[in-house]
């Protein structure tokens, strides 16, 4: 089956089988993942110094203040780094390759970085800074993904 019918089928960008992805133990991150519910994007930000921060930590990484507040951001982003997928690493992926995989950087994050797929053709020409924005890709299982797609900028 080729990606894009596999995606087509679920209409999720790679095909069912994969692990959803889970809040920690601690649910020190539940809050990104029930925003991403929610079709919103939120990272951490320090209450004391501002910095921005992802993924979750207990304090402020840079000024060791205590329950940094999660923030809604716009979801613009560009791309820092990527990687075209040939190798299924996992044995859902096996008839899903290739398939696009980027580092983004959120515009308004303080340069905060997430990984996430590129949506559209995955054999597509990738362009490092190119602008992104987010996509929320809700998942039958329950779950939503954060992806990425080119932006109109
Ligand atoms: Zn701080």
């Amino acid at each position: 089956m080729s990606n894009d019918r596999a995606a087509a089928n679920r209409n999720t960008y790679l095909p069912a089988g994969m692990p959803a992805p889970a809040a920690s133990r601690d649910a020190l991150d539940c809050e990104f993942y029930e925003a991403a519910r929610r079709h919103e994007l939120v990272v951490q930000r320090c209450g004391k110094c501002g910095t921005f921060q992802f993924p979750a930590e207990w304090i402020c990484h840079k000024c060791h203040a205590f329950d940094p507040g999660w923030h809604r951001v716009s979801g613009r982003a560009r791309i820092y780094s990527w990687e075209r997928v040939w190798h299924p690493a996992h044995p859902a992926l096996k008839n899903a390759c290739p398939y696009l995989v980027v580092v983004v950087e959120l515009e308004d994050a303080g340069g905060v970085r997430m990984v996430g797929n590129l949506l559209g053709d995955p054999l597509q020409e990738v362009r490092i800074d190119a602008a992104v924005e987010a996509v929320f890709e809700d998942h039958p299982e329950g779950h939503a993904l954060i992806q990425w797609r080119l932006a109109a900028r």
